[in-house]
């Protein structure tokens, strides 16, 4: 593909060429695309910044902006009946992320997630892999309590997901355990059902993403107990891989694990 080929593609899809616009060809590194003429990439970059219409400022995300955007978010009726928006806790340089549905009462009330029952459970889901609670950063596909916790919408998942995406985006983790069926079906924009989408790596951008089932519906099914425990064994597995594959990377590994038994 030629370059002013490729330049228009890159376009497209969104994707911002960075060509200096006034430095002299010679000035240019030589080894960029030998096969090219450099005058005819800067023409083409030219007449494509000219065409187009000015790109808004793009500053990088943060937490406080994205904070700050999601308190007060009236995106979908949710915010109607909601006390709080849970925004999400813990380690925001965390190396795990941990994605629920949405908050409950509790977490409706404290504007924390996963401080109920199932809170207790999904600490000690994550004890028995070795990680503390403080160290993983927890997040929901919904900022807001559904009513009488009645599963969200598709046009409030739709609504609320791009937070979460951008929370990934800051967090960077290594690896994302999605909880239960609706959680990981919205994250992974499928409609399989959750016998089928646990017991596999995921990706999400080429983070590997692990289903397990939620600890709300583990506290009534105690014999899928065991399930979710093998998932929890695949998540650490898939993490500890990640991370033997990274050794090149500059995240250091924040803290040791215990063993997993079993
Ligand atoms: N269930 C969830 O999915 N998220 C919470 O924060 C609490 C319960
Ligand atoms: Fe906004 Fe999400 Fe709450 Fe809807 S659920 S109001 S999109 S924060």
């Amino acid at each position: 593909m030629d370059n002013a080929t490729r330049l228009q593609y890159l376009e497209a899809m969104g994707i911002d060429v960075w060509l200096p616009r006034a430095v002299p060809a010679q000035e240019q590194d030589s080894t960029f695309e030998p096969s090219a003429t450099i005058e005819s990439t800067l023409e083409t970059a030219d007449t494509i910044a000219e065409n187009a219409p000015p790109e808004p400022e793009q500053p990088t995300d943060n937490w406080e902006t994205l904070q700050a955007e999601v308190s007060p978010c009236t995106k979908c009726e949710l915010c109607k009946t909601r006390t709080q928006t849970v925004f999400g806790s813990g380690n925001k340089n965390a190396e795990w992320m941990i994605i629920g549905e949405g908050p409950g009462q509790n977490e409706d009330q404290q504007g924390l997630p996963f401080v109920g029952k199932a809170g207790l459970l999904l600490t000690e889901m994550l004890r028995a892999i070795g990680l503390d609670r403080e160290e993983v950063f927890i997040a929901n596909i919904v900022k807001c309590r559904p009513p009488a916790n009645r599963d969200p919408k598709p046009i409030e998942i739709e609504s609320c997901k791009p937070y979460l995406l951008r929370q990934i985006a800051l967090v960077k983790p290594k690896i994302i355990v999605v909880l239960g069926r609706i959680a990981a079906q919205a994250l992974l924009n499928t409609d399989e059902p959750i016998g089928k989408l646990r017991g596999k790596i995921h990706t999400l951008n080429d983070t590997p993403v692990i289903v397990v089932y939620h600890p709300a519906y583990l506290l009534r099914s105690l014999l899928d107990k065991r399930k979710a425990w093998t998932d929890l064994k695949l998540a650490m597995q898939t993490y500890k891989a990640e991370l033997s594959g990274l050794s090149a990377q500059t995240k250091l590994m924040p803290f040791g694990h215990k063993k997993i038994k079993g």
